[in-house]
């Protein structure tokens, strides 16, 4: 019998697995800066929590969820996003309580699944680093925010960014807007696509989101949410916009942007790049915005009601980072090779690798018996600093030789000096 994968899914291989690591720990770094803290919630979320905090009109509830009832008969679905999730857990642990921090700013790195037709860049299960800042009022926090996503970028070598920015405005804006929406597509209805048609039933703001041909044509002319805004809606947009200016980020207004949750309520944004990997496509590689009513909707307090977040794919930025930067991520080199050159070689051979990993240095003994011209070839490819060799006169002589891969100097240390004051003696090594 022959295994496979499922369908959709990917083997991060140790090679590819250095590339993510980087990323990550870059994104904790940058985050933890602008003190976002990290979160880590359940991979799988009732089905509830997820239909209701992201829409049930949406893709991902509609046709996208990997769901099934347990063997308790309950509901669950494996989390297909972060932020009901997040805000779940929020309400739960009632982290708007005095002694958290607020706006209680987090991040969380990790798989999300949504039951795709798997097809490059879609995968069923992908992954995801999302941020939340819940309970923030002020259009600083969508700016910091935003500025956040751009150093992170900057800090990945991901230099060739376009940021789009857009206002939803406030639930009665929108209310106004849908309704102008439903006016210019109604009659034009035929000419959609079966999706957006559908879309214009449940959630017309949907239909701007559509990547038919035909739709785009007919999106091209509608009216703009921006003719909707009340003046409120329209200061904290321009505030929004004041602010990215002070910073000198550079931006540009699409009021056609919308985005799929339901919760949305003024700034949107997405951060695109045209990276060579995706073959002349503009591509979002970064999307969220400001969101009201999902604390609520949870059963927390209306005061803290108000968000801001975003989520990037992490293998849509890792084509964006690979595209920019030529020098692939490498493992990191051996401190020193260990070259075991008998069968009876291996148990000191174990033991110094022991020895030399508690102070904290890197160690590469395979405990293959080999020749030495094989060990050496091998310690070379690695770009080992330093070799031991272990063989037979090594032994019975209780010691080991050591080579400087740099200079090519060679020298024996006794085990006893290398096992009473290591370092002193790996600095002996280095400086052969
Ligand atoms: P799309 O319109 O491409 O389906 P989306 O609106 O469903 O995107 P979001 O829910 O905003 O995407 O998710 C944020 C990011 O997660 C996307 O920009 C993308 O990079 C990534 N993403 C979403 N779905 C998938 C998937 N099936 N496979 C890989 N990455 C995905
Ligand atoms: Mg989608």
């Amino acid at each position: 019998m022959k295994y496979q994968r499922p369908k959709g899914t990917m083997d991060i291989l140790p090679a590819e697995a250095v590339k993510w690591q980087f990323l990550e720990n870059t994104a904790r770094k940058t985050f933890g800066r602008y003190d976002f803290h990290e979160i880590r919630t359940p991979i799988f979320e009732h089905f509830d929590v997820i239909s209701r905090g992201v829409g049930e009109s949406t893709d991902i509830v509609s046709k996208e969820m990997y769901d099934f009832y347990d063997k308790g008969k309950r509901h669950i679905t494996l989390r297909p996003e972060g932020t009901a999730p997040v805000v779940r857990s929020y309400v739960e642990n009632k982290l708007f309580a005095a002694e958290y921090q607020h706006p209680f700013k987090t991040y969380y790195i990790g798989p999300m699944f949504r039951y795709e037709r798997p097809q490059s860049g879609r995968l069923r299960q992908f992954h995801q680093i999302g941020v939340e800042v819940l309970g923030s009022q002020r259009a600083l926090s969508d700016v910091e925010t935003i500025a956040m996503a751009l150093n992170f970028f900057d800090k990945l070598g991901i230099k060739q960014t376009k940021v789009v920015i857009n206002s939803l405005g406030s639930r009665d804006n929108r209310q106004l807007y849908r309704q102008a929406l439903i006016d210019y597509l109604g009659p034009l209805v035929g000419q959609l696509s079966e999706n957006s048609q559908r879309r214009l039933q449940q959630n017309p703001l949907r239909v701007l989101d559509s990547k038919d041909q035909q739709d785009q044509e007919i999106i091209k002319q509608a009216p703009s949410i921006l003719d909707y805004l009340d003046s409120e809606s329209k200061l904290f947009f321009e505030e929004v916009q004041g602010h990215l200016r002070e910073l000198g980020i550079t931006f540009e207004v699409d009021p056609l942007m919308v985005r799929g949750l339901d919760y949305y309520n003024h700034t949107v944004f997405e951060i695109m790049s045209e990276a060579p990997g995706f073959e002349g496509v503009l591509t979002t590689i970064c999307a969220g915005g400001r969101y009201g009513g999902l604390i609520h909707e949870f059963g927390g307090p209306r005061e803290f009601d108000t968000s801001f977040g975003f989520a990037m794919g992490i293998e849509r930025v890792m084509i964006a980072m690979e595209a920019e930067n030529d020098q692939p991520k490498q493992p990191e080199n051996p401190d020193i090779y260990i070259a075991d050159l008998t069968a009876e070689a291996g148990i000191l051979g174990l033991k110094m690798a022991e020895l030399i990993r508690k102070n904290t240095l890197i160690v590469k003994c395979d405990y293959l018996i080999r020749g030495l011209r094989s060990h050496m070839r091998l310690a070379n490819k690695l770009n080992a600093t330093l070799v031991m060799m272990i063989g037979a006169e090594e032994l019975a002589g209780n010691k080991v030789k050591i080579r400087n891969m740099r200079t090519g100097n060679e020298q024996y240390f006794s085990l006893g000096d290398i096992e009473s004051d290591f370092l002193s003696a790996y600095y002996r090594m280095i400086n052969l």
